[in-house]
């Protein structure tokens, strides 16, 4: 089905972090999805098969956000980031549920690892919400709220 054919632009990115992050023994498969298929407000989930070592990565797809085409697309590979570092705190054994160490974590990974583009979507959102208070409600960043 069309909406939910892996992306290929996001595989070289997905490879760099799983590297980066450990990961590579795991098999990680992204996907755009539109909002109706992730909770309300989310604009990225993961299903992890932890002993099969599969996970499967949903993000919002980019004609659903309220985000200018740009910052949507920075944004997308933020949150592909953010859930990854969920799959490494729980296969760390952390509490990987927990959204203000998972944000804080990717931030300072994204930063460490001098990748400009999710670093431009952190500081483009910033400013971006600043403008545009109502938005948060709406397509609320991975920095804010994704799961
Ligand atoms: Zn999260």
């Amino acid at each position: 089905m069309f909406l939910h054919c892996p992306v290929p632009d996001f595989r070289a990115n997905l490879g760099y972090w799983k590297r980066a992050l450990q990961l590579q023994d795991w098999r990680v498969s992204v996907m755009l999805v539109p909002a109706a298929e992730l909770d309300s407000n989310a604009v990225g989930e993961m299903d992890i098969a932890a002993r099969d070592k599969m996970a499967t990565i949903r993000i919002l797809r980019e004609q659903d956000s309220d985000l200018p085409r740009r910052l949507a697309r920075a944004d997308q590979q933020l949150t592909l980031v953010h859930e990854l570092v969920h799959l490494k705190r729980m296969v760390d054994g952390d509490a990987w549920h927990n959204e203000a160490e998972t944000v804080a974590q990717t931030t300072a990974l994204v930063r460490s690892h001098h990748r400009w583009r999710e670093a431009a979507a952190i500081e483009d959102y910033k400013g971006w919400l600043s403008n545009n208070p109502s938005g948060a409600s709406k397509t609320p960043s991975p920095l804010k709220a994704a799961h």
